[in-house]
């Protein structure tokens, strides 16, 4: 049976190649320059291993000129060149890349410079051009040739005189639109701009003929304009280089060059991996929070390159959303790009890079913690909070990664602390790692529930961000050490303690009982309290909820109004308690009183809102009066 050949009806293909593919017009230029750095390297790659070839550096480049009168850009080589066959058969045929059949015959294995593969991206010119022409000369012949197309109608091929070898790409660009301006494809400053930001790192010069303002000489006013040709790529990337000949101010150069913030970077790391994938990479962890930071406009991601192409700006799947702070590029060979060249066919090496970079990532963070600690600090009080919410979001899956870049205020040295460090001051006796919430930490200074904690010489974590509670409430356990608020119902005390109270509690059974029926059901229960000093009463909490997850779910659009059970804790040796004795005995209605402006003060202390103001003054002036 005769097997047939599948037919393409190549003027709608070429047609889908090019409004189809590509996302950004301005990537005709990457393409191009491209395949003119392709072309040089397939010299380089033949002097290689051919004796009577010489590859002298200096005299190859690629050089982009825009005739603004004419409408037409061009891209020159010095490259390797076609013939007329090469011409007919890589610009003629939709999808054949000379270049990947060039990889094959020399046995070039991946990794290597030569960028194109899919036998496309020269018809991206006719994205931003309605006729091209190809003037081409190959390396050993004496023949040039021109390929001339408008698109989708055809090609036609003619000798032609060239003198050098080469290739010389002719665009005619297109008029303007309505919704398009093709006129930046001529403008010397965008041009510049297009070249940098994708093709910064060519191998070989890119030169353009660039206009200058100079002042004239001898005079302070007058300006005369001159042409000159500069050097637009920077050629080796910084990447590349070999760290010990950086210094920091290159990085943070580059940082600044790059965009990635305005501030200096707090430190930069920079990777070269030979391994499963090859890849190098400069990230930076910033100083000062990015405006946007904590915002729903700012997206997270690191510039992703392929051979020193740019080929995405901000790839996301590089970092986790709890290292989002972090900037920086990828470069690798490794890449299997679509056919675009804007995104990748999957994703397996990049699922390799990023859990690489993610593991240095951390153990960057940890060296400045432990060598570098006021950096650190400072870089904790921009991104911590990001670190928490690492730890809540996904269920506490990265837990374990992240609990040891947190630090939280101490108590006892008042300043920041980690988890380990306060475990390897804790007392023997101690068997949680205490926390109190507030707003700050001069409120929670000052929460009674601290001080019997406090008293025990006990060292207390200090929450003030919304998210600290939810996040321990993650974590759980430190070293198989709970933690544990001093607020919450049982401190964890030893036992005599406990039993001291149930006398007490014994005693002043009715006074409670009388003191929760005038509070209704706004506390589970009124208790004898083991942890207060000095004041009179205060707030616990028994159960989940606590009174700081009580405040920020509820200020939470559509919020179900959650509760926690409070206990109204009573300080039996405060002077208060004995009024309150006295007036159970004589006066119950100046109990209810005083009741209710115990239980307003608690709430005041908490920083939780009173029911009635109006009433509780009223009470205040009662009993002055
Ligand atoms: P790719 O670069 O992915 O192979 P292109 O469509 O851009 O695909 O180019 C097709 C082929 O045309 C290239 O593989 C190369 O062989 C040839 N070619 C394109 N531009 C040049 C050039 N400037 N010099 C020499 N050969 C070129």
């Amino acid at each position: 049976m005769e097997t047939k050949q599948f037919k393409a009806e190549s003027k709608r293909l070429l047609d889908m190649m090019i409004n189809s593919i590509y996302t950004h017009r301005e990537i005709f230029l990457r393409e191009l320059l491209s395949n003119a750095s392709d072309a040089i390297d397939k010299i380089y790659y033949k002097a290689l291993t051919d004796d009577t070839l010489t590859f002298d550096q200096d005299s190859y480049y690629i050089k982009v000129t825009a005739d603004k009168d004419n409408r037409l850009l061009k891209i020159t080589d010095t490259g390797i060149g076609m013939t007329k066959e090469e011409l007919e058969n890589n610009l003629g045929t939709i999808a054949k890349s000379g270049s990947l059949a060039f990889k094959k015959e020399n046995e070039i294995k991946d990794g290597y410079d030569i960028i194109g593969q899919f036998g496309v991206g020269f018809y991206s010119a006719f994205m931003v051009a309605d006729e091209v022409s190809v003037l081409s000369k190959a390396l050993g012949s004496d023949e040039a040739y021109k390929w001339e197309s408008k698109g989708a109608d055809g090609y036609t091929i003619t000798p032609c005189e060239k003198d050098s070898i080469g290739t010389e790409i002719m665009l005619k660009i297109k008029e303007n639109t309505e919704d398009e301006n093709y006129d930046e494809y001529l403008d010397e400053y965008r041009l510049k701009s297009i070249i940098k930001k994708y093709s910064d790192f060519i191998r070989y010069p890119i030169k353009m003929d660039v206009t200058e303002r100079k002042l004239n000489e001898g005079s302070e006013n007058e300006f005369e304009e001159v042409v000159e040709e500069q050097t637009i790529n920077r050629m080796v990337p910084i990447w590349k280089k070999n760290k010990k000949d950086l210094t920091t101010e290159d990085y943070e150069l580059f940082y600044t060059e790059k965009r990635y913030g305005f501030d200096k970077p707090l430190k930069h790391i920079h990777i070269s991996v030979d391994g499963a994938v090859r890849y190098n990479a400069i990230l930076y962890i910033p100083e000062n929070i990015p405006f946007d930071y904590y915002t729903q406009e700012f997206e997270k991601g690191l510039e992703l390159y392929s051979n020193g192409v740019l080929i995405m700006n901000k790839c996301a799947d590089l970092l986790p959303d709890y290292f989002s702070f972090v900037k920086g590029m990828v470069d690798s060979e490794d890449l299997s790009l679509n056919i675009s060249r804007e995104m990748l066919q999957h994703d397996r090496q990049l699922k390799l890079i990023a859990k690489n970079i993610n593991k240095k990532i951390k153990s960057e963070l940890l060296s400045i913690l432990k060598n570098e600690r006021e950096k650190y600090e400072a870089f904790f009080k921009s991104f911590g909070r990001q670190l928490k919410y690492g730890v809540y979001s996904d269920y506490g899956t990265h837990k374990e990664e992240l609990q040891d870049l947190l630090m939280f205020y101490s108590s006892k040295e008042k300043k920041l602390v980690t988890f380990d460090e306060y475990l390897s001051r804790m007392p023997e006796d101690q068997k949680y790692i205490y926390y109190a919430t507030g707003e700050s930490n001069d409120r929670i200074d000052k929460l009674p529930q601290t001080e019997l904690v406090a008293d025990k010489g006990y060292e207390i974590l200090y929450f003030t961000d919304e998210i600290d509670e939810f996040a321990i409430r993650m974590i759980m356990s430190y070293k198989e050490k709970e933690f544990k608020s001093v607020s919450s119902g049982d401190l964890g005390f030893e036992a005599d303690e406990n039993q001291d109270m149930s006398a007490e509690e014994q005693d002043n059974k009715e006074l409670f009982d009388f003191m929760k029926n005038v509070l209704n059901n706004k506390v589970k229960d009124v208790k004898v309290s083991k942890r207060l000093k000095t004041h009179p009463v205060c707030l616990a909490t028994d159960g989940e909820v606590s009174i700081e997850m009580e405040k920020i779910l509820n200020a939470m659009p559509n919020s179900q109004n959650i509760k926690a059970d409070k206990i109204l804790e009573i300080n039996v040796h405060h002077e208060v308690f004995a009024s309150l004795k006295d007036a159970f005995e004589q006066d119950k209605d100046k109990v209810t009183l005083f009741t209710n402006l115990l239980y307003n003060q608690a709430l005041l202390i908490e920083g939780l809102p009173i029911e009635d103001p109006v009433e509780f003054t009223n009470n205040i002036c009662k009993v002055m009066v």
